[in-house]
């Protein structure tokens, strides 16, 4: 297959594949979807999501529970109910976590986190392996939570377009993108499996941006991505924004970004997220097909699912979550692939 040959991906390149569709897309996508198989063999990599707080300081633009959105029923989870939620997710199959919040820099914060990690470092396996995303922090945070147990850390940039950044994000210190970049370089100083990516989509947003977004993820030289279609919350400054892109037109263009991340770093960890499913029923299937390796699926309790609410989604119940899995299941053996509870291995 042509695809599977060397490519430049340079800008022009990038561009040209992310303006693909109809069979020509298909065709393209199909060649990532062989690369992930001929690497990670027939697998789809299986995490359980747990979110821990839906409590931040920062008022992301696009961002359903951002500071200012009083509409909002805050929490933490208490700590039994996280390592309940793990003790559950063990018993499914599960062997790999991550926790998300929003961003909170409070000392209790940084030690209730710590505390989560030991715990379950110590009541379940060593083996378990724990991502983090829980935002920019200060390099001592960082490298606490690392020798608590964390093993990976997924910081999204958002844009690399730093005039969009802008436009997504309050103009003060604490949306900066510069400071975003500092920190993962500090996750990568102290060891972390680095994660990062993007949202597709954003309002006003060029392809040029996106094939910009993925080569700042070679140079990051990151060994996991999250990206996903910008999917609208009414409680938000940009929600009804001019220029926003149809949920087909996002659709196709994330499923084009996915495909070129796979060619680009074959052997990068990539999620299908829960984003595209938002978008279309079959999105995260879609995702598979495209070359992502990894899928989350969310274990909170239901009733914190329904205040960790980024975006206007529906997969909010545990049935619904329960109803997903089993739904996207049937689709994955259908091309012959099967969920994967361990964790990944290129082969
Ligand atoms: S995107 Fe993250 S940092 Fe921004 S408001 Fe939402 S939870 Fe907070």
């Amino acid at each position: 297959m042509k695809y599977l040959k060397k490519i430049d991906w340079n800008k022009k390149n990038i561009v040209k594949h992310l303006m693909f569709r109809g069979e020509q897309a298909l065709e393209f996508r199909e060649s990532a979807l062989k690369l992930k198989q001929e690497l990670f063999g027939k697998g789809v990599y299986l995490r359980a999501l747990i979110e821990y707080s839906n409590y931040c300081y920062k008022d992301c633009y696009y961002c359903g529970i951002r500071h200012s959105n009083s509409n909002v029923e805050r929490y933490d989870l208490p700590v039994d109910v996280v390592l309940d939620a793990c003790q559950k997710s063990i018993d499914q199959g599960y062997r790999f976590f991550v926790i998300q919040s929003g961003e909170i820099k409070t000392r209790k914060f940084i030690n209730d986190i710590s505390f989560i990690l030991k715990r379950i470092k110590t009541k379940f396996s060593k083996d378990v392996k724990i991502t983090l995303s829980c935002g920019e922090q200060c390099f001592e945070t960082y490298k606490l939570w690392k020798e608590s147990g964390a093993d990976r850390y997924l910081l999204r940039f958002e844009s690399s377009n730093p005039e969009l950044f802008r436009k997504i994000h309050p103009a003060d210190l604490n949306h900066d993108f510069r400071q975003r970049m500092r920190c993962l370089e500090f996750l990568k100083d102290i060891g972390y499996q680095v994660g990062s990516g993007m949202m597709v989509g954003i309002p006003s947003q060029t392809v040029e941006d996106l094939a910009d977004d993925l080569l700042l993820l070679k140079k990051l030289n990151v060994y996991m991505v999250g990206l996903g279609p910008y999917v609208e919350h009414k409680d938000t400054p940009i929600f009804g924004a001019n220029g926003v892109l149809s949920k087909a037109e996002r659709l196709e263009l994330t499923l084009n970004v996915l495909a070129v991340l796979r060619l680009m770093m074959p052997k990068i960890n990539i999620a299908a997220s829960t984003a595209l499913d938002v978008i279309s029923d079959t999105g995260r299937f879609k995702g598979i097909c495209s070359g992502a390796n990894v899928v989350m699926f969310n274990q909170t309790p239901a009733k914190y699912q329904e205040m960790y609410s980024l975006y206007n989604r529906k997969d909010c119940l545990e049935n619904n979550v329960s109803e997903n899995r089993h739904a996207l299941e049937k689709n994955v053996k259908r091309i012959n692939e099967n969920f994967v509870y361990c964790t990944e291995e290129v082969v």
